[in-house]
This record gives structure tokens, C-alpha cells and sequence, in this order.
């Protein structure tokens, strides 16, 4: 009883394992997260990074983003504020201590959308998270995402699908991620999403209803 109660209490005060998502810009990874937080809503928080890009229709500031300029992220960065920040596509990115704290401290799974030079980057720090690739089925399907969406320039675009084509390849490096996900059907994507999340869901659920 007494080693039960104490093992619950060492795993809750070391906060669940968070989860980063990688992948291609336009593989599906907003799509599926903003599905996965709705659907545990109270179990998952998502870490809010900061970007010197602009914001797209339906983005809002504090939520999506922490949209600043390149002065002020250069500025936090300088100060140590980010555990870790990439260049993408021409735009600052970045992942604040904060961001990451702010989820931690409501002991929910912190969910983490970076790129592959965020994942380089979290792999030499110590937050252990589960990493989770979403791939797309082909780079044809990918670009044909990205030019539906109409969000990108096509200077902005281009860009993203050089991107793609690096992070598809390293992606198969075996060891940098522990589960590797293909969006085509979008159903199909999110139920092994779900599976690939169930054990760690379960036990914060648990942990939060007996606490
Ligand atoms: P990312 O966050 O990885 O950049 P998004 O979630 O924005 O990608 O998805 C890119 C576009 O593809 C969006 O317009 C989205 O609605 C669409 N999309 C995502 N998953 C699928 C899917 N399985 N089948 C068809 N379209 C999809
Ligand atoms: P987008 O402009 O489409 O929102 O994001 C472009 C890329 O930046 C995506 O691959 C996304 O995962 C990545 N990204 C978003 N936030 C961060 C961050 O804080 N750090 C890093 N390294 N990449 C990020």
C-alpha cells in the first residue's frame, strides 16, 4: 500500500512525459494535434512557441503563437528564455522555458510542434519526451496540402518543401523517433495517434482523478 502510494507520488512529482511532434510543414500535424487536445481537453497542454512569422487568418496571438519581432525573440534568446530555437522557412522559432513550465506546472502532457532542428535540439536537453513523426503519404500529396491551405507565398512554399524533403529523409535515421505516423487518411493517422498516446493518457487521467 505504502510503496503504491509512494511510487504515484515520485511519477506525479515528476510530471508526465511530454510529447514532441515533428514532421513536414503541411503533413497534418495541426490538424491531428488540435483534434487529440479537443478530444482531452484536461490532459494534454500545448506548449505555446514563440515565431517572428506572421500570424495566418484564425491564428490567435497567446495561443497558436506568441507572435514578436526579431529583435525581441533575439532579445530572449540572448537572456536564455527558450530551451531551444531554430530558423524555419526564413522566420524565427522557438520553444520558451516558460511555454514548457506553464503546461508542466497543471501536471498535463506537454505537447511540443517543432521542427527537425527543435528535435536535434530537445534530444541534448534533459525533458525526455516521446517523439512522434507525422509523415505525408508523398511529397505530391504534401505540396497539393500546402498549396489548398493557401497560406504560403509561393517563395514561402518552396521553401517548405525543400524543408520536406530533408526532414523525410532523416526522419527514417533509426532511434530519432519512437513512432513514426503517415497522414493520409486523416481517421486512420489519428487512431494511431491515439494508440501511440493511450498509455501515457491513462496514467495522468488516473493520477489527476486520484489527487
Ligand atoms: P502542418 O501543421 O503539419 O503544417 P496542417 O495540419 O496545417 O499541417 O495540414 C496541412 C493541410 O492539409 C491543411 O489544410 C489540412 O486541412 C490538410 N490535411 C491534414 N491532414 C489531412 C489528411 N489526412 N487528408 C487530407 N488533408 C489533410
Ligand atoms: P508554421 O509556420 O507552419 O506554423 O511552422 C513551421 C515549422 O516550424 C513547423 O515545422 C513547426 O513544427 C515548426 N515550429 C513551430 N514552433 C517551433 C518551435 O518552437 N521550435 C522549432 N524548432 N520549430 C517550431
Amino acid at each position: 500500500m505504502y510503496m503504491r502510494y509512494f511510487s504515484r507520488l515520485v511519477s506525479a512529482m515528476a510530471g508526465p512525459r511530454p510529447v514532441v511532434f515533428s514532421g513536414p510543414s503541411g503533413a497534418g500535424k495541426s490538424t491531428l494535434l488540435k483534434r487529440l487536445m479537443k478530444e482531452y481537453d484536461g490532459v494534454l497542454g500545448f506548449s505555446v512557441s514563440h515565431t517572428t512569422r506572421n500570424p495566418r487568418s484564425g491564428e490567435e496571438n497567446g495561443k497558436d503563437y506568441h507572435y514578436v519581432s526579431r529583435e525581441a525573440m533575439q532579445a530572449g534568446i540572448d537572456k536564455g528564455d527558450f530551451i531551444e530555437n531554430a530558423v524555419f522557412s526564413g522566420n524565427m522559432y522557438g520553444t520558451s522555458k516558460a511555454a514548457v513550465q506553464d503546461v508542466q506546472a497543471r501536471n498535463l502532457i506537454c505537447i511540443l510542434d517543432i521542427d527537425m532542428q527543435g528535435v536535434k535540439n530537445i534530444k541534448r536537453t534533459d525533458l525526455n519526451p516521446i517523439y512522434i513523426s507525422i509523415q505525408p503519404p508523398s511529397m505530391a500529396v504534401l505540396e497539393k496540402r500546402l498549396r489548398d491551405r493557401e497560406t504560403e507565398s509561393e517563395e514561402s512554399l518552396l521553401k517548405r518543401l525543400h524543408a520536406a524533403q530533408v526532414d523525410m529523409e532523416i526522419s527514417k535515421e533509426p532511434g530519432l523517433f519512437d513512432v513514426v505516423i503517415v497522414n493520409d487518411n486523416l481517421d486512420v493517422a489519428y487512431g494511431h495517434l491515439k494508440e501511440a498516446l493511450n498509455e501515457e493518457i491513462q496514467n495522468v487521467k488516473k493520477i489527476n482523478v486520484s489527487s
